[in-house]
């Protein structure tokens, strides 16, 4: 069931290492399916070279598995906790990403710095509090402390990246690692200023309403 969705997430995950977010298994992506509302997530601890379409386990919000025979992520009651809370997200993504993964050890949200953060993002990523793995704790400190942004950074952990889709979310972690190591780099060079808040409002809208084809 749901093969289009199982393939499209497997061609994403494969993104995951291709784009450096992820080393051995850790990191996944989960899509939930508008029709059925279904989600379909990675198996546990399965290299992603190894990793096939139809390893992809299939549960419902509840956490019940309706189809596969691995075991689903150890962050799958986080993400069905965020789809049960927002219904708006159709795509989560979780990484280790290491620039963005720094602040986050930090406990440090990163402020608007740069255009591109304003343009994907528009607004500072917050830093979510600590949470154990396993449980839905996760889920509730990224519902709790992401607002309307597509990504947070969760302390001592990593980035959690949500979206209409699960390429829109994969794009969103994509991006928030590439505004980490630029963002690093300028500390390295001295205190970079702040884009103002009206001017990132400005460039956001632009951004999600005016570019591209
Ligand atoms: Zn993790």
């Amino acid at each position: 069931m749901l093969e289009t969705l199982k393939e499209e997430l497997h061609k994403l995950h494969l993104m995951l290492p291709q784009a450096g977010l992820v080393t051995w298994t850790s990191g996944n992506v989960s899509a939930r399916d508008p029709e059925t509302g279904l989600v379909v997530i990675k198996p546990s601890g399965v290299m992603y070279d190894q990793l096939r379409p139809e390893d992809h386990v299939v549960l419902d919000l509840e956490g019940d598995v309706i189809e596969g025979s691995l075991k689903p992520s150890s962050d799958t009651a986080s993400h069905l906790y965020i789809y049960r809370e927002r219904p708006d997200v159709n795509g989560i993504v979780h990484t280790h990403s290491p620039y963005a993964t720094a602040f986050a050890a930090l406990g440090k949200s990163i402020p608007v710095y740069l255009t591109a953060h304003a343009d994907e993002f528009g607004q500072a990523i917050p830093c979510a509090g600590f949470a154990l793995i396993g449980g839905e704790e996760i889920g509730q400190q990224v519902v709790e402390h992401i607002g309307t942004c597509a990504a947070v950074l969760l302390k001592n952990h990593g980035v959690f990246t949500v979206g209409k889709n699960a390429k829109s979310a994969v794009k969103a972690a994509i991006m928030v690692e590439d505004v980490a190591k630029t963002v690093h780099l300028a500390l390295q060079l001295g205190q970079p200023d702040e884009i103002p808040a009206e001017a990132v409002a400005k460039l956001h809208d632009r951004y999600m309403n005016v570019y591209g084809q």
